[in-house]
């Protein structure tokens, strides 16, 4: 029996996919990409933009002419009724039972047995109880590092945002329980974990911030181990986190939701930072690594952003030194303030200002490609092709590997150095040391 988990949105949402996948695995069902025929789809929606939404609704009416589909995930927790209007095909679960489908593969299993269609054993599957931290794949489908969920929910109310709306008020693991997993994936043999959490920042256990969460883990994880954080929203920085991002365990990646450099827009979208602060702290995130990629979140046309707005934007872009921005044009969202907020942007503008900063983004990930020539990193090796392998490096840039070690392994994290050429084309060169850091 083939199943497709399909998904949406953000690293959350790839994380909590990645341990549904892998539990259908687990329990001998084949996992299979959207393009190979599926007899179960599931499909991980985000409400993020009006396009997720769209492009939810595509994949769903899709895989619903070919087998039953269940929605879930962020835009079926606001819109279920839409969804299920599709096709008479899909089932939605909605988030508070998303945790659920953990169980879904093995209630199937036996219903499949017992004669039931698999849309019968799909609507016959009930359980009592799951959390939303019971994601904790220790393998996974998909990738060469694996996701840690450490943290649901926001208590922020930004007033273009849904997902708060949607995922509820913030919720911490527990910090033991972040290092059991920890180390069940250590164990399991991942060199890279990766933290994600709807508002990673607002981690919270006992009073102990993710600073305290992180030195916890650095002190119970190897020295073989790196961990990478998913974005990091800025009001909740602090010194206790800046210090334990220096340990060179940490990736020096670090993505950050700017959305605008503008002290009246981030005023009006009712976000909790001001750019005198937010530059204070990219400075010390600058300061703590050797030049770590920098990336940002910008919102281009969030209602009443003046031409002068955007200007300050891109001035406060250029004067931080990004390596990368994720630009997206302002979407009203149905449910948030925002919604039916009047100086409004002409659409024309608010596209031809993301046109701009995405030009801007290919100059500043150009510029430090070319500032990484020559320099020391690692990579985590993620795929071979034609002889050569592929992967990550700790400052998120993508590489081909020249010398990898002859006992090379998908997820094994090398040491090595940048070429000192950029290639016209294609991915930079990184070439290995005889030496992997290994378990
Ligand atoms: S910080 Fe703002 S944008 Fe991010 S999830 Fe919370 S409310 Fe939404």
């Amino acid at each position: 029996m083939n199943v497709c988990v399909y998904t949406l949105g953000c690293r959350l949402n790839q994380c909590e996919s990645e341990a549904i996948a892998d539990s259908f695995s687990k329990e001998g069902f084949t996992v299979v990409s959207e393009d190979q025929g599926a007899d179960l789809y599931i499909v991980n929606t985000c409400t993020v933009t009006s396009k997720a939404e769209q492009k939810a609704r595509r994949m769903i009416r899709k895989f619903a002419r070919i087998a039953p589909t269940l929605a879930t995930g962020c835009y079926a927790q606001v819109n279920e009724e839409e969804l299920k209007a599709l096709s008479d095909q899909v089932i939605v679960v909605p988030l508070e039972k998303k945790a659920h489908l953990l169980q879904l593969a093995k209630h199937l299993k036996a219903s499949l047995v017992s004669g039931m269609s698999m849309k019968e054993g799909c609507l016959s599957f009930s359980d009592g109880k799951a959390s939303v931290f019971d994601y904790d794949a220790a393998s996974f489908s998909y990738h060469s590092r694996a996701y840690l969920k450490i943290q649901d929910g926001c208590d922020n109310s930004c007033a273009y945002c849904r997902v708060h709306i949607a995922r509820g008020k913030a919720v911490s693991l527990d910090s033991s329980l972040v290092i059991e997993r920890a180390l069940a994936l250590e164990e399991a043999g991942f060199q890279e974990i990766m933290l994600t959490g709807v508002n990673l920042t607002m981690y919270d256990h006992q009073g102990d911030g993710l600073g305290g969460l992180l030195e916890k883990l650095l002190r119970a994880l190897s020295a073989n181990v790196r961990l990478r954080l998913s974005s990091m929203e800025p009001d909740h920085i602090d010194g206790r986190l800046l210090e334990a991002l220096k340990d060179p365990r940490m990736q020096p990646h670090f993505h950050i939701p700017v959305q605008s450099g503008s002290d009246r827009v981030l005023q009006l979208v009712d976000r909790h930072y001001t750019i005198s602060e937010l530059s204070s702290i990219l400075e010390q995130l600058k300061q703590s690594k050797d030049d770590p990629f920098l990336a940002a979140d910008i919102i281009t046309g969030l209602p009443g952003e003046s031409e002068e707005d955007f200007q300050e934007t891109k001035q406060f872009i250029l004067s931080q030194g990004f390596s990368m921005l994720h630009v997206f044009p302002f979407s009203p969202r149905p449910d948030t303030p925002l919604y039916h907020a009047k100086h409004r942007v002409p659409e024309k503008i608010r596209d031809e200002r993301a046109l701009e900063l995405r030009e801007l983004s290919k100059q500043l990930h150009d510029s430090y490609r070319e500032r990484q020539l020559g320099k020391e990193s690692e990579v985590i090796l993620q795929n071979r092709k034609g002889g050569h392998w592929y992967g990550l490096s700790g400052n998120y840039l993508e590489v081909k590997v020249i010398d990898a070690p002859p006992f090379a392994r998908e997820g094994m994290l090398v040491k090595g150095r940048f070429s000192d050429k950029l290639p016209k084309t294609g991915k930079m060169e990184f070439i290995s040391y005889e030496t992997a850091i290994r378990n």
